[in-house]
């Protein structure tokens, strides 16, 4: 069976493209940036996946030349899922966009050397509707990094910019073949015990410690379907050359609260903040430094081009979340 490289194993996402994957039968290889962390990996896959002996975990940093070699050396496919994913401001926007558009040119640079057949690339919707004025967004758009977009959707935007040019400039003697997938905000069950950056906003979402919820409108997306976007894209010819939006649908945030209150969480704050009182709270809480720019703004994406792709039907926004609350209760973060 053909062998297949995911970046960044550890990842919430990552896990679940390793975990379709062998199940489906594949080989995988996996990267990881800390080598302590390969038994993360391999428990997980032992306690998820029906063919964990089909794994092996290598070394590689998006920040550095070695081991990528290496890591793609044998492989069909690559999964490049692996960036630094955080909602607060860093000190430096290079400590995000450095490893995101370098790391993301060594990954494409080893497919080249290593003549893979084909890359899905894991972008985000942060490349394509920040920095814009509101309306529906679809695949043309990109965010508009002259503006005061934040750090990651920067480093989304420019990484993905970045693999773009790199593939439509390579020699025909070179080319491979790239999807790129624009995900939302995921949720869903996590495959480890590391929460994450998505699933610790929504512990904040269930715990009570956000009285109100900002007005916030973002889409969801359950984390299995965008592993499954992944791995369908990998192989389905009519993904090649495209980007494509990864939206079950749109919600406040404050509508989301009341879907899980209704589940049961009563902690879940169905209130919204004004807005002017979250831009002030914004200017003392770096936390939320990174939210004020979202405040306000209704963010819609046109769905279309992946219904017309993807040959399946989303979990809902409103079960992914209730999913995720009731596996964050199990593990003891949050109480009803
Ligand atoms: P995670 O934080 O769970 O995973 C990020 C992965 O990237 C981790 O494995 C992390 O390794 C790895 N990584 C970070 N920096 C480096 C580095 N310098 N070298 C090697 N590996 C590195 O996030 P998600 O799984 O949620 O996100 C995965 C991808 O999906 C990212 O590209 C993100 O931008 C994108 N995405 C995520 C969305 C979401 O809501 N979750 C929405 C849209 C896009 P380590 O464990 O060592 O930190």
């Amino acid at each position: 069976m053909d062998k297949v490289l995911v970046t960044g194993a550890t990842g919430f996402i990552a896990l679940h493209c390793i975990q379709q994957l062998l199940d489906q039968g594949y080989q995988v290889k996996g990267t990881v940036r800390s080598i302590t962390k390969k038994n993360e990996v391999i428990d997980s896959m032992k306690k998820n996946s029906l063919h964990p002996e089909n794994l092996t975990i290598v070394y590689a940093d998006l920040l550095k030349d070695e081991g990528w070699n290496e890591a793609v050396e044998g492989c069909r496919y690559v999964l490049h899922v692996a960036s630094p994913f955080v909602l607060e401001e860093p000190n430096h926007e290079d400590d995000l966009i450095k490893p995101a558009v370098d790391g993301t040119l060594r990954v494409l640079n080893a497919c080249k050397d290593n003549r893979v057949e084909k890359v899905v690339l894991t972008s985000s919707f942060a490349a394509i509707g920040y920095g814009n004025d509101e309306k529906i967004f679809d695949e043309t758009d990109w965010s508009n990094t002259d503006s005061t977009i934040g750090a990651y959707a920067k480093s989304k935007t420019l990484a993905e910019k970045a693999a773009w040019s790199f593939v439509n400039e390579l020699p025909d003697q070179d080319k491979f073949n790239l999807t790129v997938l624009n995900p939302v905000a995921v949720t869903g069950p996590m495959l480890s015990d590391d929460i994450g950056t998505s699933n610790t906003l929504f512990v904040q979402l269930l715990d009570g410690s956000i009285p109100a919820c900002p007005r916030i409108h973002i889409g969801f997306v359950d984390v299995r379907d965008v592993a499954k976007a992944h791995i369908f894209s990998m192989t389905a010819e009519k993904t090649n050359g495209e980007r494509i939006i990864v939206s079950e649908k749109e919600m406040f945030f404050a509508e989301m609260g009341r879907v899980l209150k209704g589940a049961g969480y009563d902690k879940s704050p169905t209130r919204e903040i004004p807005n002017f009182m979250l831009k002030i709270m914004a200017i003392f809480i770096k936390k939320l430094s990174g939210m004020k720019r979202s405040v306000g703004r209704k963010v819609v994406s046109d769905k279309s081009k992946s219904k017309e792709l993807f040959d399946w039907e989303y979990i809902t926004a409103e079960d992914s979340a209730v999913e995720s609350a009731k596996q964050l209760e199990s593990m003891g973060l949050i109480s009803n």
